[in-house]
């Protein structure tokens, strides 16, 4: 069974399959775009074919050679992954694990790939040892970075590597494979998933969209209700449903989005947008740029935190209070 490309990814296949056909596989590969669209699917099937024995005429593994098996039981010598777990980022010690590795020769004859997800989550040390490794990668050795956050990978990094930088993705070949899946309500269901496929897919799945304008609702309460709505409530309420702390900020990040986007003159487009315009005029723009960045704030510390329910609590608690005058 040949590994399947998701067809919006099809342009950027078509760079690293010419690399297969010319048989010159870089030493370090960077996979951008944003988050969702299949980024590190991408990097799996270039390793895939790489490794494969048999691939097929379009460069796609096979998926049952030796390689593939054990490749697929994640027990394939020359096949390493590098990745954080929840909520950590990639530090030293992963990255000196690595580097030993790596100064080993690769088991079998053909090349050796390291995949690195989530490269952005390397700290300032760890980034910094890496640098070695990808300077002098020992022999038949590539590297394939994949982050949605380029710019926080130092520039040494970056300018060392053929640099795969998916920023179009056809519209219309994720509507018809969104259709596949008796996926109704597209167009509200990627607004919400903030234009990714795959947690559009995902979302519809776990029904969230109803769920998201049922928030959505309490939280235009939150404002139009003052004083009335227990915000301890309505946090405890939130967090109980089936979604992660971190989508809930996700999404009141989307709504704060659209918000600055109707500030700024853009017509009405979301589900959401014509609330949103109705409390427009409530609202400074000034508030809304700094309140927005205390969400952005809070979504990077919800992954670490263990108190969710203040955390929200305050970021709920600041959005009633946005232009209201004290005192
Ligand atoms: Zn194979």
């Amino acid at each position: 069974m040949a590994e399947p490309i998701y067809p919006w990814l099809t342009p950027y296949w078509q760079t690293l399959e010419h690399y297969l056909r010319q048989q010159r596989i870089p030493q370090a590969v960077l996979i951008t775009g944003r988050a969702g669209i299949g980024k590190r699917q991408l990097a799996e099937c270039f390793a895939a074919s790489v490794l494969c024995e048999r691939p097929s005429e379009a460069w796609l593994a096979c998926g049952h050679c030796h390689a593939c098996v054990l490749r697929r039981a994640g027990t394939h010598p020359d096949f390493i992954v590098l990745e954080p777990e929840a909520g950590k980022g990639l530090g030293i010690d992963s990255v000196r694990d690595l580097l030993a590795r790596m100064a080993l020769k690769p088991q079998f004859e053909g090349q050796r790939m390291i995949l690195i997800d989530a490269a952005d989550t390397l700290n300032p040390a760890a980034a910094n040892a890496f640098l070695k490794g990808l300077e002098e990668p020992g022999e038949r050795t590539t590297i394939i970075m994949v982050t949605d956050k380029p710019a926080r990978l130092p520039i040494t990094i970056r300018s060392r590597c053929q640099h795969i930088q998916i920023t179009e993705l056809d519209q219309a070949q994720i509507q018809t494979w969104l259709a596949q899946y008796q996926v109704t309500q597209v167009d509200a269901l990627l607004a919400l998933a903030n234009g990714s496929p795959l947690r559009a897919l995902d979302y519809h799945e776990k029904n969230y969209l109803a769920l998201a304008e049922q928030l959505f609702d309490e939280w235009l309460s939150l404002r139009c209700e003052r004083g009335h709505v227990n915000v301890v409530k309505i946090a405890e309420n939130w967090l109980k449903q089936p979604v992660d702390a971190v989508i809930l900020l996700d999404w009141i990040c989307l709504w704060l989005v659209r918000l600055l986007k109707l500030f700024y003159g853009e017509k009405v487009q979301t589900g959401f947008d014509s609330a949103l315009q109705e409390i427009k005029s409530q609202l400074e723009l000034a508030q809304l740029c700094r309140y927005y960045q205390s969400v952005l704030e809070g979504r990077q510390l919800v992954l670490t935190q263990s108190n969710q329910q203040l955390l929200l609590e305050k970021l709920l608690i600041e959005w009633s209070q946005l232009g209201v005058k004290h005192g």
